[in-house]
Formats: structure tokens, sequence, C-alpha cells
């Protein structure tokens, strides 16, 4: 397999020339001796064959040239020649002629088989490209958050990646082959898309939908691109569908409602609050006047009553300020089981009145940064709400953990649960189920919240509500 290289054509292949040409020659004077001046070429055929496989058609040349020399100077003798017959002349003739075919038969199988190996080589780089571009989009495809899926004409999974299984619970390998109906999808389920992938089908139209399915107990919002995929014969045969779950996105979309809604009031709150307090305090002033004057003494009682409710109204005015927007806060670092400490009496006088006990859980939590005002607001806020909803007697715990190493305050109680249909409502402004409540409490918690880099969640159920407030 000489032949799998390329000829040498360094000074290795004439070296070799000469010594296998001289090679040819001592084995020409041991063996051949003899013969004499007959069979002049014998042993150089093979010399100049060997030369060639090693060197090439130069190195063959070269050797049917010294080999040409060697003879006519040395075996025949220069002075000989002038008698040679032409039998002798066309054995002279013969050697160049087909040295030379010999030698160039040896390139050309060279070049040939090197074309070969070159062409092999080219192909293997070509497949090795298109085995590493293969798997460069079979590991996108694979790893998109996306879910791809591929139906027949006859809406039979063809294909989908695992980001399907991940999103449906579903195996591939359960699906492939089936329809929807055969997989035992509700019809319920598939109909809105179905009427999308005939209309993508009829038209040979990319088509985008954006299609709500609801459970039991979640509602899910997917967003589908459904593209039909023609073959030659210019008709779609496949469907390739891409999935993308919108869920967490219209929730985001939800939450930045509430959070601009927020915003807004915020902004309000400061320009109007000074306004209606002023004049409260003016009526407040004359009320408390008119209580020290004799004329209005049977009214006393119902003077009170309106001092109360102004105090009342100039209370929600307060908590109503406290959502402006640009109020300054006076962050510093501390531990929140003490700033919980500070404030526990309080709340614990409030229970006690209204016969609830509160449960204190502190765990070991490190320092951090918040406003100690601001906090006690939201612990009274949520406690106070805590209380409203429980019934007389029951506890409310306040606990405090290290979760993820982010320090969490949660209010438990074993109320009845938040209304199902303010659930989502929870932080707006005056949305408020009590008959004498303001709907501000947990605005302001939710706005604390959001001054903290903090995020409050709620969990709410039959058994109780907890409210958990993640600082960062
Ligand atoms: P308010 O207490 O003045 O009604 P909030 O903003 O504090 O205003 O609360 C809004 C509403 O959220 C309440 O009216 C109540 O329906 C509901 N809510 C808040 N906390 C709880 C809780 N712990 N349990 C049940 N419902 C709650
Ligand atoms: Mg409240």
């Amino acid at each position: 397999m000489v032949l799998n290289r390329l000829p040498y054509r360094d000074w290795t292949s004439w070296v070799a020339t000469i010594v296998i040409v001289l090679a040819a020659c001592i084995v020409r004077e041991i063996f051949l001796y003899p013969f004499g001046r007959s069979l002049p070429y014998v042993t150089f055929y093979p010399a100049v064959t060997f030369a060639a496989i090693y060197g090439g058609l130069y190195a063959g040349i070269a050797a049917m040239l010294l080999s040409v020399t060697i003879t006519f100077s040395w075996i025949i003798g220069f002075s000989q020649l002038a008698n040679l017959s032409t039998n002798e002349w066309l054995v002279q003739a013969a050697f160049p002629i087909l040295s030379t075919i010999i030698s160039y038969a040896i390139e050309s199988m060279y070049r040939v088989r090197a074309h070969d190996q070159e062409q092999t080589k080219q192909l293997l780089e070509i497949n090795e490209e298109l085995t590493s571009q293969k798997q460069n989009y079979q590991s996108l495809v694979e790893n998109l958050p996306f879910m791809i899926t591929r139906f027949d004409e006859e809406l039979r999974y063809l294909y989908a990646n695992p980001a399907f299984e991940k999103m449906s619970y579903l195996n591939t390998s359960e699906i492939i082959g089936k329809t929807w109906k055969e997989i035992g999808y509700q019809a319920s389920m598939y109909e809105p898309l179905l009427s999308h992938f005939k209309t993508a089908l009829a038209t040979k139209k990319t088509v985008e939908c954006e299609i709500a399915y609801t459970t039991s107990d979640e509602t899910k919002y997917y967003q589908h691109v459904i593209i039909p995929e023609s073959e030659k014969d210019g008709v779609a045969h496949t469907i390739l569908v891409v999935t993308h779950d919108l869920t967490l996105q219209k929730q985001m979309q939800k939450e930045l409602l509430r959070l601009d809604r927020l915003n807004i009031i915020g902004e309000m709150a400061a320009s109007i609050g000074h306004e209606l307090r002023n004049p409260l305090t003016t009526v407040r002033g004359y009320l408390q006047f008119f209580t020290k004057k004799d004329n209005f003494a049977d009214y006393n009682e119902q003077i009170n009553t309106m001092i109360e409710e102004l105090d009342r109204a100039n209370s929600i005015i307060t908590e109503f300020l406290s959502l402006a927007k640009n109020k300054a806060v006076n962050i510093e670092c501390c531990n929140l089981n003490d700033n919980i400490h500070a404030i526990i009496p309080l709340l614990q006088a409030d229970a006690a009145h209204s016969k609830h006990n509160i449960n204190l859980e502190l765990g070991d939590i490190p320092n951090s940064n918040m406003d100690k005002k601001e906090i006690r607001q939201v612990l009274l806020n949520l406690v106070r709400n805590a209380i409203e909803a429980t019934p007389s007697g029951g506890t409310i715990t306040v606990k405090t953990a290290l979760v993820n190493q982010h320090v969490v305050l949660s209010v438990q109680d074993t109320g009845p649960g938040i209304p199902k249909d303010i659930i989502c409502k929870l932080g707006t402004p005056f949305v408020t189920t009590k008959d004498f409540g303001t709907g501000l409490g947990l605005s302001v918690c939710y706005r604390i919240a959001d001054r903290h880099n903090a995020k409050l969640e709620v969990e709410t159920g039959s058994n109780g509500t907890t409210f958990l407030m993640k600082f960062n």
C-alpha cells in the first residue's frame, strides 16, 4: 500500500534513485555477469520501477537516464556502440520509452489514488460538519423552552421535543402516531386549536394564536405558531407547531397593572392628603370648641361622635399618605426579630382586646436592611387583618425564618381565607369586604414591600391565610 502516499519530492528521492540504480548494477554484475552485453537492462527495469514508486515520474526518468549512462559507458562501452545490431538498438530504444511509460503510469496511479483520498477526506469532513450541525440543531430544538411538535395531515403527532414532555407531563413515546382524541384529550381542550390548524393547512400560511386552557385548578395561557410545511408538490403534508407558555408573562402583566395602580394612588396621595387634612382640622377645632359651649351641651354626644369620625377620617388619610411614592425611607441594618419584639406588646394588647392569642416563632435570622417603622406598620396591618379574620379565641402566628438565604416574615391565621373574588385585587386601594374597612392596609403593605425590594405573597384557603414577606 505504498501508493497510499504521494511520491517523495525531496532530496531523498534523488538519493534513493542513485542507490536503487547502483544496487541494480551490483545485482547485474554478480548474477548476470555471464550474459555480458546481452540483457543490458534486465535489472534496470525493476530499478526504474522502484525509483518511480519512491520518487514518482521524475525519479523514474532520472533512474532511466542513469541506467542508460551506466549501460552505454560500462556494460556495453562507448567504443562498442557502433557494433550494435538493429535488434540491440531496438532494446536500447525500448528501455527509455518503457521506463518513461512505467514511471508515468506509477505517478498517475499515485495521483488518482491521492485524488480519491482527498475526495474521501473532503466527504468525511462534510459528513462530520453535517453531523455536528445536526447535533447543534437537535440540541437547540431539544433545549428550547418552547414546545415543538410536528403533525401529519390527519393531525397525528410525528415529533415532540423534550419541552413537550415537561409541559404536558406526557411521554413522547405515548403520543407519537396518535391524534389528540386518541391520547384522551377532551374536545374542549383541542377544539379551539383545531380550527387554527385547518386554516393553516388550507391557506398554507403560518397562523399565530393565543389560547387559554382552563383546568379545575388553574388557567394556562399558550401562544401557538402553526407552520404548514409544504413539500415539492406545493401541498402541506406536515405541520410544525411552536408553543410558548405565556402564563408567567400574563401573571407579570397583571402584577404590573397592580403596581401601576399603586403608583397612581401614591402620587395622588401626596397631593390630596394635605388638602383634605386642613379643612378637617378646622372642622374638628370648631367641634371641640362647641363641646365647651353650654348652648350645645345637649348635643355633646353627637359632637363627640363627629369628632371620632373625623379622627377616623384623619387616620385613613395618615395611612393613605404613607402610600406616597417619594416618602423618605430610613433604611438601616437591624434584626427583624428585635423589631418584632419592640412592637409585640402593642399587638398583644390589640389581640387580647378581641380575645385572640399571638404566637411568636422567631427563627435564627441574620440582620437585614429595613425601615423599622415601615416594617412595624406592615406587621400591624397584617396582624390586624388576621385578628379581624379569625374568630374570637383563635391564634395568630408571627414567624421569622431564613429560607434559601432570604429572611421571611410570615403572619398566619386560622380564619376562613380570603374571598376568591378579591384575591386578584389584593393590594388595590379601597378593596375591602369589611363594613368599616378602608381597604388600604394591604396597599400600604405592598407599597412598603416594594420599597424594601421585598415580595409580599399570600397563601390562603379555608383553613386560614398566611402572608409572607420575603426580603431580598
Ligand atoms: P381592610 O382591612 O381595611 O379591609 P386591607 O387592605 O387590609 O383592608 O384588606 C383588604 C381585604 O383583604 C379585606 O377586606 C379582607 O377581605 C381581605 N383580607 C386581608 N387579610 C385577610 C386575612 N388574613 N384573612 C382573610 N381576608 C383577608
Ligand atoms: Mg386591614
